[in-house]
């Protein structure tokens, strides 16, 4: 079974006795940044001068300095740019002032698992990866409350490693809801099905099929919306509280038949066939590959999925029944497809 730990596991005292460099200042840089300052850490944040970024941290009170020297004057340095951009960063700011005995942290495991990171021997090597939304990590955490961490350590040079994982855990909020060990391997892979097979890939994709297939068969969207996307997140909820079962015990009895008839006719052998094909991209670094060099030539295949994807009719429809639902609001930055 997973080894968990909780506040009375975790030392703050360790971190807070850290100098700590965030390096981007995004979904999840901004929260770790703020919730480490707010927890007594000395913290400073990496970001390109020009950034788009820098204002948001200036803004909330944070020291805003380049990569580079957030780097040299930190003793851990989380990277928390996108996985795509690490790399860069790394080579040009970090790797130079990464000296003996520093700390090199990682919200994700992707660059150290498919090794386009190699960090030197003489440092820890740390993973402190929240499981959940940037915004709802730091949203939990002002609330008094947490979203759970992975922690994993690839390299333990100071024999302090652990210990100082999982006192940065605490200072995010996620020692309140509970750390679990694992390694940079288990937490890539797993993270990375987990959202290509059913949290985004999958969930997506299901929800604009049962869209398709009403609006083809002559139902009106707005109904289709309301049936296939608007619901699911009451019966998500109902999950997250109680799982599947909670769900099963609160829908109608006719809604329940319907699952039991009717789920495994649509997420058949088949599913688990592709779901196992997708896994075996992942492990053997196929997607990582197609990702990077994607990204390397200006992401043209990711601008194209993108722009298709924008385009589908359930986005239009759900933008004009979310203008009609006062309290359906979203407290990030995101102001729609159009902003990109
Ligand atoms: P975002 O895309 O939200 O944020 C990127 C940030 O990095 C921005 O502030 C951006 O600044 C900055 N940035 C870009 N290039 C550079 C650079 N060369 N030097 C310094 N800063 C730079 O990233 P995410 O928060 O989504 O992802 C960060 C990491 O966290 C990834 O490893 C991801 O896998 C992991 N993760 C993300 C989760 C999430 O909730 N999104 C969940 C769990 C893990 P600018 O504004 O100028 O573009
Ligand atoms: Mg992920
Ligand atoms: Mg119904």
């Amino acid at each position: 079974a997973a080894e968990i730990f909780y506040e009375d596991d975790a030392d703050l005292s360790i971190i807070q006795g850290r100098k700590v460099a965030v390096i981007g200042y995004g979904s999840q840089g901004h929260a770790h940044a703020l919730s480490l300052r707010d927890s007594g850490v000395d913290v400073r944040v990496g970001l390109l001068e020009g950034s788009k970024s820098r204002s948001k941290a200036t803004d909330e009170g944070l020291r805003v300095v380049t990569p580079a020297q957030a780097a040299a004057e930190a003793d851990l340095i989380m990277i928390l740019t996108p996985d795509h951009i690490q790399r860069h960063v790394y080579a040009a700011d970090i790797e130079p002032n990464l000296t003996a005995g520093k700390a090199l942290a990682f919200g994700h495991g992707f660059n150290i698992r498919y090794g386009y990171i190699k960090p030197p021997a003489d440092v820890d090597v740390i993973l402190i990866a929240p499981k959940g939304p940037g915004h709802l990590v730091r949203r939990e955490f002002v609330n008094g409350k947490g979203v759970p961490d992975l922690i994993a350590v690839e390299q333990d040079y100071t024999g302090g490693a652990q210990a100082l994982a999982l006192s940065y855990a605490a200072a995010i909020g996620g020692a309140r809801a509970g750390v679990i060990k694992t390694t940079f391997t288990e937490e890539t892979e797993t993270d990375l099905f987990g959202e290509q097979a059913v949290l985004c890939g999958g969930a997506s994709r299901l929800i604009q099929t049962g869209f398709e297939t009403l609006t083809a068969a002559g139902y009106q969207p707005e109904i289709a919306y309301f049936e296939v996307l608007h619901e699911l997140k009451l019966i998500v909820d109902l999950m997250y509280e109680g799982g599947i079962a909670k769900q099963r015990w609160s829908v109608s009895d006719t809604a329940e038949y319907g699952d039991y008839v009717s789920g495994p006719r649509v997420i058949d052998e088949h599913v688990a066939k592709n779901m196992q094909g997708v896994l075996a991209d992942i492990q053997d670094g196929t997607f990582a590959a197609r990702f990077i060099a994607d990204q390397d030539a200006g992401a043209p295949e990711f601008k194209k999925f993108r722009a298709e994807q924008e385009a589908h009719p359930i986005e239009e429809t759900g933008r004009k029944l979310r203008g009609l639902m006062s309290w359906v609001k979203s407290d990030d930055d995101y102001t729609g497809t159009a902003a990109r």
